[in-house]
């Protein structure tokens, strides 16, 4: 008699990042025994720095059309999701409250900011926190070193990694725990549409239509190596990134697909090479987690000093595409209209900002991470220390002849003209009349 029942339920809740998606999701999978799931997103608020302040207009749209794709998903299933705005170290905690929440999971994203918000939700919430790591090829345990002895170079990397073994990926969940009673407002639209001159919808449906499109029904994977470098999209490399870096496919489906290709069809230098970037991918990735806060400084690891200006015009002018180099103007106007850049385009771009601005290469990275739909905190960050001599590139970084990067990859100017690359010229310095009076 008077005997407390204790409330044994298991109520747990997915914080979803970027792994946008219900197969091959190794923590949202983990809830199969839960009486309950929350599912929740929280829309990235990037820090304010270097000037950059919000998402980009097409960034943004991706994102929340990737959002709304898993939200029809999860409702397939009797789930739903529920998006709301906040830094995750107030929200997240107050969900726990209010929902009774006993396990919490998550997918580990690389990034300093990111393993700092993880580890203060395991510290205060004092509920089991699960962490998985659903976005690489490999996991931690089957790489053939151990992280501190992370090979310095990509060479070294691939050498070592290309042989083993991408475990397949699972299939889509079927059946999810059913969502606490609470409410799940609609997601709101955003206010950009997508690019009639690069359609690249959000959400994994989007994703594997592009995936079917670029391996099975053009068989474009067969020439990728020689297409790769076009300056604009679809034509010539894949166009994953984007679905990848929100998670909307998972690296392992879009590996084991180009392997069933090679199997079913044909495999050659290019089926290889579209491999071989996604090691690049992975090698960023990992070395996100071991640079950690040495992603963002200016030096990087090896605290390189490295002399440069700050103009603020010159870095306006790169940024709206109004320099004296016409394939940097169509660049970066492509970047804002579209939310894509080519690799070639960003190598160039990048380039360009580090060694004929002479402008802080951080500055550059953050302009790309609020306009890429395809932002990924270990390539951008990786691949722009890469080109500005302070990552892990064994020539010490790269400089682009702007002239002979044009000749060769916009030999007749169309993509120039396309994107409005020749601007008119500017003066380089502007003086106020009413400061120096040239006489009345
Ligand atoms: P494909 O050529 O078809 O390659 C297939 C996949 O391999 C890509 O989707 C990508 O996942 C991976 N990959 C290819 N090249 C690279 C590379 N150099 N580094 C890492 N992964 C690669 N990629 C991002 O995903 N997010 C970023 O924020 C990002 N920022 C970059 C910034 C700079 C300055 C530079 C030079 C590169 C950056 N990259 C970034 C890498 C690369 O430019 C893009 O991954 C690629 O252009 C995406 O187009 P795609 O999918 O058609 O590539």
């Amino acid at each position: 008699m008077g005997e407390c029942l204790r409330d044994t339920s298991m109520r747990h809740l997915h914080w979803f990042q970027n792994d946008l998606r219900i197969a091959d999701n190794p923590a949202l999978a983990s809830h199969a025994a839960a009486d309950s799931l929350l599912c929740v997103y929280l829309m990235p608020k990037p820090r304010p720095w270097c000037n950059m302040i919000g998402l980009g207009g097409q960034r943004d749209r991706f994102l929340r059309e990737s959002l709304q794709d898993l939200k029809t998903a999860l409702n397939d299933r009797g789930q739903d999701l529920m998006v709301l705005e906040g830094s995750p170290e107030l929200v997240i905690p107050d969900l726990v409250k209010r929902y009774g929440i006993t396990d919490l999971s998550m997918s580990r994203t690389p990034g300093y900011y990111e393993r700092k918000t993880q580890e203060l939700l395991e510290s205060r919430l004092g509920i089991a926190v699960h962490t998985y790591r659903g976005n690489t090829l490999f996991e931690e345990q089957t790489l053939p070193f151990e992280l501190e002895h992370f090979p310095e170079t990509f060479s070294k990397f691939r050498r070592k990694v290309e042989k083993l073994t991408v475990r397949g990926p699972s299939a889509e969940l079927e059946r999810l725990p059913p969502p606490p009673a609470a409410q799940f407002d609609a997601i709101p639209r955003a206010a950009a549409l997508p690019s009639p001159a690069l359609p690249l919808p959000g959400g994994r449906q989007a994703g594997l239509r592009r995936l079917r499109q670029f391996l099975f029904d053009q068989e474009s994977i067969t020439d990728y190596k020689q297409t790769r470098n076009c300056l604009d999209g679809l034509d010539g490399s894949s166009t994953f990134s984007p679905w990848l870096a929100n998670g909307n496919l998972s690296v392992r489906e879009v590996a084991h697909e180009i392997f069933r290709f090679e199997r079913e069809r044909v495999a050659n230098e290019s089926t290889y090479w579209l491999y071989f970037e996604l090691l690049w991918r992975e090698f960023f990735h990992w070395r996100a987690i071991i640079d950690d806060i040495n992603l963002f400084r200016m030096g990087g690891v090896p605290r390189r000093v490295r002399g440069c200006t700050f103009e603020p015009r010159a870095f306006a002018r790169w940024c709206a595409g109004d320099t004296e180099y016409p394939l940097i103007n169509a660049l970066m106007r492509q970047l804002v209209e579209t939310g894509w850049m080519s690799n070639r385009g960003r190598q160039i771009a990048a380039s360009c900002l580090i060694n004929e601005l002479d402008l802080d290469w951080r500055f550059g990275a953050a302009f790309f991470e609020k306009h890429l739909i395809d932002y990924d905190v270990g390539s951008n960050y990786g691949n722009w220390q890469y080109i500005a001599g302070v990552g892990w590139d064994p020539r010490g970084g790269r400089h682009f002849n702007l002239e002979k990067q044009a000749r060769e990859h916009d030999p007749e100017g169309t993509f120039v003209a396309k994107w409005g690359g020749v601007r008119p010229s500017q003066p380089e310095f502007v003086t106020d009349a009413a400061d120096w009076p040239i006489g009345d």
